[in-house]
């Protein structure tokens, strides 16, 4: 008895997240016959729990400065082909209400399930198959077609894009598996490690500020060549808020984090203009920075024992010195908080190995990586959700 023949696609991509569908929608229009895989039971899962229920699903300012790659122009042919004026027009189109919430960052008015309806609706517009769920058990490769043999029956195709995302989350769906296909084809790999992350404190720091969990602060907050100015949060294990999290990106075990706590003041120059304040030092503070952390910051920087006495018994030596420290307040975080807490994963699927237009291995024809599979990792704010459209569509106008 022969074995059955997998039934033969045009194209199988493997992860129903956010580059996938936009993906197998876009081939599946170009009468491509293609074939959705996921292993988890539901699809879209990340797009459901992103932007707090309602999803960041781009940013109007999105250009090549918003991600980290080891090679920072990939990205931009694809989100020049592929922008967030496209990605508005879809919503809108589907009647999907929106708002800009800051800097840019657009959110569904109700809910990101219509994001994921949408996308469902666009796959199925384009007649695209699903098998959910299904898992993928061995990938070969054979007279120029993939075979991808899965929990149920083997399927075939020429074109395989893999867009099975990044390590963020694993109890909601993320594998590496995407990464050990790249290395099954010679791909390289840059070493995958979470991004977007809250940061974790030392046991004596933590001491110090742990019990200022939920006290945020307006600040900007530097790392190697990442600065940004947006809240910083305190919480029970560390720091955390759109500042620590943009930042941790940027982050290398071992960093200090400079963080400027009275951005675009000259810190010095109001101390010296005070000094002859009876107020304390961490009274003086209070006025601008949340009464609670101005106690700790000024027993810890501030003025050592001298906390509680007045700003006009320190020298003016002094109060330039905590003026300094003011501006940049210096923190050796201990750690990350993983993959758990992670938004992002930064590394991936080695930009060098792929054709920035299409996603496309340069070395083994008909195999695409989209998404945040890819070395490709943006910024808070709706970026990596736009690369995910971006590099989605690009694998699907041409696989
Ligand atoms: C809590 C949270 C909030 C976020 N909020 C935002 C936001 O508001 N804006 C923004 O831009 N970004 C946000 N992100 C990041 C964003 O969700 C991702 O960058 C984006 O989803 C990446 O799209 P993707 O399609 O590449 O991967 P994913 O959306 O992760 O999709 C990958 C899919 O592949 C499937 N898969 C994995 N392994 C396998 C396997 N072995 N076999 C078959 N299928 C597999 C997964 O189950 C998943 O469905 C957030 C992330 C998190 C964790």
């Amino acid at each position: 008895m022969t074995a059955a023949r997998p039934a033969t696609y045009d194209v199988i991509v493997i992860g129903a997240g956010a580059a996938g569908m936009m993906c197998a929608a876009q081939a599946g229009r170009r009468d491509r016959r293609v074939l959705l895989i996921e292993h988890y039971p539901i699809i879209g899962e990340k797009i459901r729990i992103s932007g707090g229920g309602r999803c960041n699903f781009t940013n109007l300012h999105c250009d090549a400065t918003n991600f980290l790659s080891q090679n920072p122009d990939f990205c931009r042919s694809a989100l020049a082909r592929y922008s967030p004026r496209d990605f508005i027009a879809l919503v809108e189109r589907y009647g999907i209400a929106w708002h800009e919430k800051k800097l840019g960052q657009l959110f569904c008015d109700d809910s990101a399930l219509q994001i994921i309806a949408m996308l469902r609706a666009e796959c199925e517009s384009a007649a695209v198959d699903w098998r959910v769920p299904c898992a993928v058990e061995k990938i070969d490769r054979k007279s120029g077609a993939f075979i991808v043999s899965t929990s149920g029956a083997a399927v075939r195709a020429t074109s395989l894009v893999v867009a099975t995302g990044g390590l963020t989350v694993p109890k909601i769906g993320a594998t590496p598996l995407g990464y050990r296909i790249a290395e099954q084809f010679g791909v390289g790999v840059v070493a995958p490690r979470p991004a977007l992350v809250p940061l974790a404190l030392e046991p004596a720091t933590l001491e110090r500020y742990g019990d200022l969990s939920g006290v945020s602060i307006d600040a900007e907050v530097s790392c190697n060549e990442g600065r940004f100015r947006e809240n910083l949060l305190f919480t029970h294990r560390g720091l955390s808020g759109p500042a620590i999290l943009q930042a941790s990106s940027y982050w290398n075990g071992g960093d200090l984090l400079h963080i400027d706590l009275l951005p675009g003041l000259d810190a010095s120059a109001w101390l010296a203009s005070e000094k002859s304040a009876s107020a304390s030092v961490a009274g003086l503070l209070a006025q601008r920075l949340p009464h609670r952390f101005a106690q700790q910051w000024s027993v810890e920087y501030g003025s050592g024992q001298q906390a509680t006495g007045p700003v006009r018994s320190l020298s003016e030596r002094r109060l330039c010195e905590i003026g300094a420290a003011l501006n940049d307040w210096s923190v050796l975080p201990s750690g990350t908080l993983g993959f758990n807490k992670a938004e992002v994963t930064l590394g991936g699927v080695d930009t060098r190995h792929l054709s920035s237009k299409t996603m496309a291995v340069e070395s083994v024809p008909g195999l695409y990586f989209i998404g945040e599979v890819v070395d490709v990792t943006g910024h808070l704010g709706g970026h990596n959700f736009q690369w995910a459209w971006s590099s989605g569509f690009a694998a699907g106008q041409v696989a």
